[in-house]
């Protein structure tokens, strides 16, 4: 038999809720043009090994959640799972980084897919919205990445935010702590999760990352990246800080946040919400600096910094938190038209009021003055604009204030004055 069910880990979104989804995408995209980021778009399928090689082949992304196929010609094709490999793969196709000035300061918003287990803030199609700036060399510009994302958060509306702040340092510091880390787990990992094993042969850092109970105890005492900086990489981190500090960008140093991808370096990074009510859905957003992906899918060296959010947990945190800014589906004014030689009429005075940017509406089914009414309070209408016989011949109008039902007689060039944006 058919299936027409809904993919599990997919969603529909409408009205309201789809409605909120843009606002946050749109403020998102106006306030990394701000910072000077223009958008970049690219396809959702990439070839597998982009991601294999970029994501890193130890990653939970690669080994267990990408949505892998063969197209009709045997290619291996993923969905993307995150978004900043398939940047990365255009900065080099289209050679971006010889053609306009660097650091490039590109924006992305779209969909990215993991098979993951569905849970709350959880799906298997989600919308990030990211920043990438490529071709970076020094701290500020890690600052200026993480300013900007404190700012978006707070003009969607979310005004404490929790930033998870830590560094993985350079490549040496990272060599350094990895052989600390095998170390340490060397008598532990038998007795650990089989990822874990599995980690511990290719990334130990991941073992970092773990989310099983048990295997909390053996992280808990772990050694920590800190003490494995080198200068260099101590000073970086400090700069960065230093940044922030005198921005008044509070954050919390985490030094077990190694983040799930193998690409970073130096400064990483999470952005969290805990609702009054305690709702935590997790990381709303996360990034770091990166010192090898451009070379990776076969640019020069570059180095970048960037950050994603995920658009469903930002959409469904606001909501419970603001709802006074949560956007409604309403319309600014509802026109009913009394019989039919009036529809012609109602129909360009619709018009008129949509070209001054009013939202209106009509039925143009010819329907009676008590259905229309319920129909403009559905459609959370603020006015409704009576049509008549009367009202065409005085050229006044009845204009309905729906909140309280007083109504005033207006012309319609003082109507269209009075709703107009
Ligand atoms: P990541 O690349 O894993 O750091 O993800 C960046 C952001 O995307 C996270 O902070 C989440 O807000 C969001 N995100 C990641 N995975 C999912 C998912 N399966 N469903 C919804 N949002 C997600």
């Amino acid at each position: 038999m058919a299936n027409y069910q809904p993919q599990r880990g997919t969603y529909d979104a409408y009205y309201e809720d789809a409605l909120n989804i843009e606002k946050i995408e749109h403020t998102l995209h106006e306030v990394a043009l701000t910072y000077g980021y223009f958008p970049i778009h690219t396809p959702i399928y990439e070839s597998t090994d982009l991601f294999t090689r970029s994501a890193g082949e130890s990653s939970d992304i690669v080994t267990k959640e990408m949505f892998d196929f063969q197209d009709k010609g045997g290619r291996n094709i993923s969905l993307r799972p995150e978004v900043t490999a398939g940047v990365m793969r255009a900065v080099v196709t289209n050679k971006l980084y010889a053609t306009k000035d660097l650091p490039l300061k590109l924006q992305y918003c779209g969909p990215s897919f993991r098979y993951e287990r569905p849970s709350a803030g959880r799906y298997r199609q989600f919308n990030q919205f990211g920043v990438e700036q490529v071709g970076v060399n020094n701290a500020y510009e890690d600052a200026e990445t993480i300013i900007l994302g404190v700012d978006a958060l707070h003009k969607i509306g979310f005004n404490k935010v929790i930033l998870k702040i830590n560094s993985i340092g350079d490549q040496a510091s990272r060599d350094a702590y990895r052989d600390a880390l095998k170390d340490y787990f060397n008598d532990k990992i038998d007795k650990m999760c089989p990822d874990c094993q599995r980690r511990y042969q290719v990334n130990p850092l991941r073992i970092l990352d773990c989310k099983v109970k048990e295997d909390q105890e053996f992280v808990k005492d772990a050694p920590k990246m800190g003490d494995y900086l080198n200068d260099v990489s101590k000073e970086r981190f400090a700069s960065v800080l230093r940044l922030l500090d005198d921005n008044n960008i509070e954050y919390q140093l985490d030094d077990t946040l190694v983040r799930g991808l193998d690409y970073y370096s130096h400064v990483v990074f999470e952005f969290h919400y805990i609702s009054d009510n305690g709702t935590n859905l997790g990381a709303i957003g996360a990034g770091g600096h990166y010192d090898n992906l451009v070379k990776e899918v076969g640019g020069p060296e570059l180095s970048s910094v960037g950050f994603a959010f995920g658009i469903e947990r930002l959409n469904s945190l606001l909501k419970e938190i603001s709802p006074e800014t949560y956007a409604k589906d309403e319309l600014d004014a509802y026109i009913v038209y009394l019989g039919v030689e009036n529809k012609d009429i109602a129909f360009d005075f619709a018009h008129t009021l949509r070209k001054n940017n009013v939202k209106v509406d009509l039925s143009l089914q010819d329907k009676s003055m008590k259905a229309s009414l319920k129909i403009a309070l559905r459609k959370n209408a603020k006015y409704m604009i009576v049509i008549g016989e009367d009202e065409v011949k005085n050229n006044l109008y009845q204009l309905k204030y729906l909140i309280n039902q007083q109504q005033v007689a207006m012309s319609k060039e003082d109507i269209v004055n009075k709703l107009k944006k």
